[in-house]
């Protein structure tokens, strides 16, 4: 068979997918090919497994979305460009490049770190093309004006809803994902910076504002993601949007619930969900009785106001317990006393929650030396199955707290399972790199049910 030769970059075809024209990236350095592809989920037919997934085919063009179908033949651990481990869907399908067509297997990645939406490796390309690595477009270039036009008649989703992220920062992972993921669905995403949103308060007519005067008004959906700092106006604002007829993914009350460690803790106790024994005093004179009552040292001592690991101290004998607790008390700082969980050995899981499930967990593990499995302070994340008895704890603090959305910190002692915290904002990057879920899309879905739900 005649080789057809090809670019480093090329223009092809994918018919069976539905993808009349999309521009791949030729790499011998690469063995197997991949498509950038979100909403990835597979189903049964006929005794054969297929994948479902979407895939924005134009680059840089997010408003375009192709949702395509395609056999699966394997599951594969595969090293992506950055050297991380992945577990990819791979599906077989037939190529178009230039006159020729064949059938190559592809893997289904959702990262977008790939610059192009396609990388076609050598594998693919085995027997069948010779690669000219300086050349570019050999079998024809395509303008993006053309390639849209490709893809214009199914590819324009309706408008969906107009969701505000109301968050302080538009740089940080998680939200430039829950902002793309709204995008990719459809909806008209608006970022919000809290401290520039300001609002009137009356019987009648109750309004929030934004900077320079803008009226925030037709909202249907808001996705608070407030910084502990931010809590107070955050939780303000979140209230506005509500009064104003918002749906609002974490109510204001909520994320306020759970932003205090203690009230957190006595919410749990009252539902009987497992957590450290922990104990909480005002004056100095009852020290030596609260380190009897968590058991003696070792023990963690935690400033109720402490985010990030930033607070929790380790006191491995009951004098420097004593001397650290009535420092901080001289000091009027809020602490809890709690017994330290030894056998954990620095690990800690978090589960993520939405809408009643858990839809992602991660393990983490402190950093040597260090018994705060926080990934701010070095510790490391990995993948993990967590037991049906972590699930339902996990959903059950969520749903305690009143919250949609959650991140439950859980820790494994030698009694079982013992919540930690709930945080009403919990990040996104670490659980979806180790995951590979498209969290921030689970979010998305969660407000387009529960919108739904409020106005039916
Ligand atoms: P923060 O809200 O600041 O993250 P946490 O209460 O979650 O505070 O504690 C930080 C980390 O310290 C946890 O992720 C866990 O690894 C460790 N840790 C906290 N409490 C205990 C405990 N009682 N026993 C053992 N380790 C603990």
């Amino acid at each position: 068979m005649k080789k057809v030769i090809i670019g480093k970059e090329e223009w092809c075809s994918l018919p069976e997918l539905g993808l009349p024209a999309i521009k791949a990236r030729i790499d011998s350095g690469a063995k197997t090919s991949s498509l950038h592809a979100f909403n990835i989920n597979t189903f049964e037919k006929d005794g054969k497994n297929y994948a479902h997934f979407d895939i924005h085919p134009v680059q840089g063009n997010r408003k375009i979305i192709q949702s395509c179908r395609g056999l699966v033949v394997d599951k594969r651990a595969v090293k992506s460009s950055s050297g991380d481990k992945e577990r990819r869907l791979v599906i077989r399908t037939p190529v178009i490049l230039g006159e020729q067509s064949w059938d190559i297997e592809i893997t289904l990645t959702n990262r977008d770190s790939m610059g192009y939406r396609m990388l076609i490796g050598r594998e693919a390309m085995a027997g069948r093309a010779l690669i000219d690595p300086n050349a570019s477009f050999c079998l024809g270039e395509i303008e993006e004006k053309e390639a849209i036009k490709h893809y214009n008649v199914v590819s324009h989703r309706k408008s969906g809803l107009k969701i505000l992220l109301l968050a302080s920062n538009p740089d940080l992972y998680s939200n430039k994902r829950i902002m793309e993921a709204g995008e990719e669905r459809g909806h008209e995403m608006t970022f919000v910076n809290i401290s520039q949103c300001y609002m009137n308060i009356s019987a009648t007519n109750p309004e929030v504002h934004y900077r320079g005067g803008e009226l925030l008004e037709n909202v249907d959906a808001v996705i608070p993601r407030i910084k502990p700092k931010m809590t107070f106006y955050g939780c303000a604002i979140t209230r506005q949007f509500s009064s104003i007829g918002a749906y609002c993914l974490n109510s204001s009350l909520a994320i306020a619930r759970s932003r205090d460690k203690l009230r957190s803790l006595q919410e749990l106790s009252n539902k009987r969900i497992p957590m450290p024994t922990s104990g909480f005093a005002k004056s100095p004179v009852d020290t030596k009785e609260i380190i009897k009552m968590v058991n003696g040292a070792p023990l963690v001592v935690k400033l109720l106001e402490g985010t990030q690991g930033r607070g929790v101290v380790l006191a491995e004998t009951n004098k420097a317990a004593e001397s650290v607790i009535n420092a901080f008390k001289s000091l009027n700082t809020n602490i809890l006393v709690q017994e330290f969980i030894k056998e954990a050995n620095g690990e800690d899981i978090r589960c993520f929650v939405i809408d009643g499930k858990v839809v992602g967990a991660i393990q983490r593990k402190a950093a040597a030396g260090e018994f705060r499995a926080n990934l701010h302070l070095g510790g490391s994340a990995s993948t993990v199955n967590i037991t049906a008895e972590e699930r339902k704890i996990a959903v059950k603090a969520t749903k305690t707290m009143g919250l949609v959305v959650a991140g439950v910190d859980i820790i494994r002692s030698k009694d079982g399972p013992k919540v930690l915290e709930i945080n009403s904002s919990p990040g996104l990057e670490g659980i979806e790199e180790i995951t590979d879920k498209d969290i921030a899309g689970m979010m998305i879905q969660a407000v387009e049910r529960n919108v739904k739900k409020s106005k039916s």
